[in-house]
């Protein structure tokens, strides 16, 4: 059976050259980076060069902006908490919005209740910020906004530029959480204005368990995680030399592989085939100003898991929505925030394409799907062609 991968925003197979490039640094150069002797100097190195490839796939001013962590999650949770911990005599408000990952919600939820004020943003049909709410949420006791540069269900490409210059203008601290936008789109922080940005490897064909945070030279943030002195003191923890390297080496190849027309074109295609062979569908996300790799379907009258299971059973592995909340029957905070319906919020399903999708993986996807769609809403309670069962 055809085994084919729609799921790249949960995360993407590592590049072959991304795994040779860290083999080396399991068994070889395996020197812990902080010790002074030439094995630790010799994994410093490596570690260094590295930063030099993030930063310079973000147009950082400087490779020391960057600090490397666990992932988008840690770097979400540092730059949020970290910031607010250190500007908390400043200010205790912090704006946000309702569609943001886990690691931003949960971050700003707990801070709640640790007597910081949080604007969770409405969204638009499409998931887009309203730039007037955002002006009209600033107050003199706002110390950060933290916003996604593109949402991981729907897409959605936030206007992270217009954002970047009002928090500039108020003089707030702007945290860009682009763990799904890095790779997909071109990015400059100097351009955008922002001050933090999270990033993650497994989501641009680099090893999971491994991020960055940039954190613009002169911004003010207080360590949360204690131990070591690794990271500029900001980031304790044994330095993970082999992880580092690997997302180094994804950072650079992404910087020369942004060119994206291909996925685009099958993402589309996609579209354009399910939309040709399935009655009441619905895309989710913004038409054009979308990442170019996503999909978010809704099939009118079904449930999602029920079709993840049914593609499953040929080969197709799609998703609901986040990794993070699959399994869960809720509906996506996304979609409810977007005003999807409860009832048609259920079934939709996102289609996710990488670097390795081919054309015949879609076409087999347009040949699998509709007799699924079909047997399914049969069965469905709430289809209006419901086949009564004699
Ligand atoms: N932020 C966004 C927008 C994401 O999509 C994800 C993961 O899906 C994360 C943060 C968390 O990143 P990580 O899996 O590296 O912890």
């Amino acid at each position: 059976m055809r085994k084919v991968y729609l799921d790249a925003n949960a995360t993407t197979r590592i590049d072959k050259k991304v795994l040779e490039t860290m083999l080396p640094f399991f068994n070889e150069i395996y020197g812990n980076a902080s010790s002074v002797h030439a094995f630790g100097r010799e994994s410093r190195k490596h570690v260094e060069s590295a930063r030099r490839k993030v930063a310079s796939l973000l147009n950082a001013a400087q490779p020391d902006e960057i600090i490397f962590t666990s992932g988008g999650t840690e770097s979400d949770n540092l730059a949020i908490r970290g910031v607010s911990e250190a500007l908390a005599n400043k200010g205790k408000h912090i704006i946000t919005s309702s569609v943001e990952h886990f690691a931003v919600l949960d971050t700003c939820k707990d801070l709640e209740k640790k007597g910081y004020e949080v604007t969770y943003l409405k969204v638009d049909a499409y998931g887009l910020v309203d730039m007037e709410e955002l002006k009209k949420s600033i107050r003199k006791d706002t110390i950060l906004i933290t916003i996604m540069a593109a949402n991981n269900e729907v897409g959605t490409i936030m206007p992270f530029k217009e954002i970047g210059k009002i928090a500039t203008e108020n003089n707030i601290v702007f945290h860009l959480d682009a763990v799904q936008a890095l790779g997909k789109i071109p990015f400059d922080v100097q351009e955008i204005g922002c001050d933090l940005v999270s990033i993650s490897g497994h989501k641009l064909y680099g090893p999971k368990g491994v991020g960055a945070l940039y954190i613009k030279k002169g911004t003010k943030i207080k360590k949360c995680q204690l131990g070591g002195h690794q990271e500029r003191n900001l980031r304790a923890g044994t330095t993970n030399t082999p992880g580092i390297v690997g997302l180094g080496k994804a950072c650079e190849m992404a910087k020369e592989e942004i060119a994206s027309v291909e996925i685009k074109k099958l993402r589309d295609l996609l579209h354009q085939g399910i939309n040709k062979s399935i009655p009441q569908i619905r895309l989710n996300g913004h038409p054009e100003h979308r990442l170019m790799n996503t999909l978010n379907i809704t099939f009118d009258y079904l449930e999602g898991e029920s079709i993840l299971l049914s593609l499953d059973l040929e080969g197709i592995a799609a998703s609901t929505g986040s990794a993070c909340t699959s399994g869960s029957l809720e509906p996506s905070h996304v979609l409810k925030s977007m005003g999807v319906d409860a009832l048609f919020s259920q079934g939709s399903v996102r289609f996710s394409l990488d670097k390795y999708t081919t054309k015949e993986d879609i076409e087999y996807v347009i040949e699998q799907l509709p007799p699924i769609i079909e047997r399914l809403r049969k069965m469905s309670p709430v289809y209006p062609g419901r086949v009564e069962e004699k």
